[in-house]
């Protein structure tokens, strides 16, 4: 209803005006930038190279060595499977709102993903999704260690964080978490200030600002949201700050639409693979300091079964 109106109210304020038409609401415009391309063609299809602005996004992530990477046979079926193993909602947003998956070659330690709008005047409309090719052949462990990896600096404590998730590919976490982006892009979902699974999480004002009983949480002060990076043997008391809070990683602390992400792929993950989350501090002399399976945690649970709900009610 409110589509329809959108439409009828811009036709009549031109008609009335007698000028020529003024720019089209927002409504409209989602769907002439969606109109601009063929929704049937295959996902698949859709791999292309990346356009000049995104190689230079990943330059200035601080990737080296960067440019356009042409798949092998064997990345090929990597992605094919881990498109086929997207959730339904997902794989419709897609084939509607993405306009273009492009693999770059860059050197780890910069930017691993990107999921950006199209053209700017298509709004949330159409995206394109980017992913550095190198992730291809990585396995989801190694992938979380890599990326947690900067959050720490050494210290001489000869402290260690090992993050477990089994022997499963990165491709298929990072696709899901990715495309949660554009589902959530078009559905607003996280920046729904009533969404369940932000309530006594994140501030409803602020939009990064996490909750006020978390303002003394190690967690708010990761490098991620701003911090210093935390010498690695203060790694177990960050992880106990994490335990306290209901995000499933700490990279889901970042912002309400990377914990809706980190939500979605974990809830997936867990729920499709059984994928095991082990999170593992060790001293020097190799004895557990501390060890966390957020999984299994009541208040992660109790977001994952939410987010679960909510991707089905919007379905
Ligand atoms: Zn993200």
């Amino acid at each position: 209803m409110k589509y329809v109106a959108a439409i009828s109210i811009s036709i009549v304020s031109a008609l009335l005006s007698g000028s020529a038409p003024a720019a089209p609401p927002a409504k409209v415009r989602a769907r002439q930038c969606a109109a601009a391309f063929n929704e049937t063609t295959s996902l698949r299809a859709r791999v292309g190279a990346p356009s000049p602005e995104v190689l230079n996004a990943y330059r200035e992530s601080g990737a080296k060595d960067v440019g356009p990477h042409r798949l092998t046979e064997a990345e090929w079926k990597t992605v094919d499977e881990a498109i086929a193993a997207l959730p339904r909602l997902h794989r419709d947003v897609l084939q509607r709102h993405l306009r273009r998956i492009s693999f770059v070659n860059a050197s780890s330690g910069g930017g691993n993903a990107l999921t950006s709008p199209a053209e700017p005047a298509c709004g949330e409309a159409l995206f394109d999704l980017t992913l550095r090719a190198g992730l291809l052949g990585e396995s989801l462990t190694a992938f979380l260690n890599g990326k947690e990896a900067g959050l720490f600096k050494a210290d001489g404590s000869g402290t260690t964080v090992q993050i477990e998730a089994g022997e499963m590919r990165a491709a298929p976490y990072i696709l899901l978490h990715e495309s949660t982006h554009i589902v959530d892009g078009v559905r607003g979902l996280s920046r729904r200030t009533d969404a369940a699974f932000r309530k006594d999480v994140w501030d409803a004002e602020r939009s990064k600002a996490l909750a006020t009983r978390f303002a003394g949480n190690p967690v708010n002060a990761i490098a991620w949201r701003g911090g210093a990076r935390l010498a690695i043997g203060d790694a177990a008391n960050l992880y106990r700050g994490l335990r306290q809070t209901p995000f499933v990683s700490l990279y889901a602390s970042v912002a309400p639409s990377e914990d809706f992400a980190e939500l979605v792929a974990w809830q997936q993950l867990s729920a499709r693979w059984h994928v095991p989350l082990r999170i593992l501090v060790r001293r020097a002399d190799g004895t557990t300091a501390f060890e966390y399976k957020p999984l299994q945690a009541p208040a992660v649970r109790a977001r994952l079964a939410s987010v679960s709900a909510l991707l089905t009610k919007s379905n």
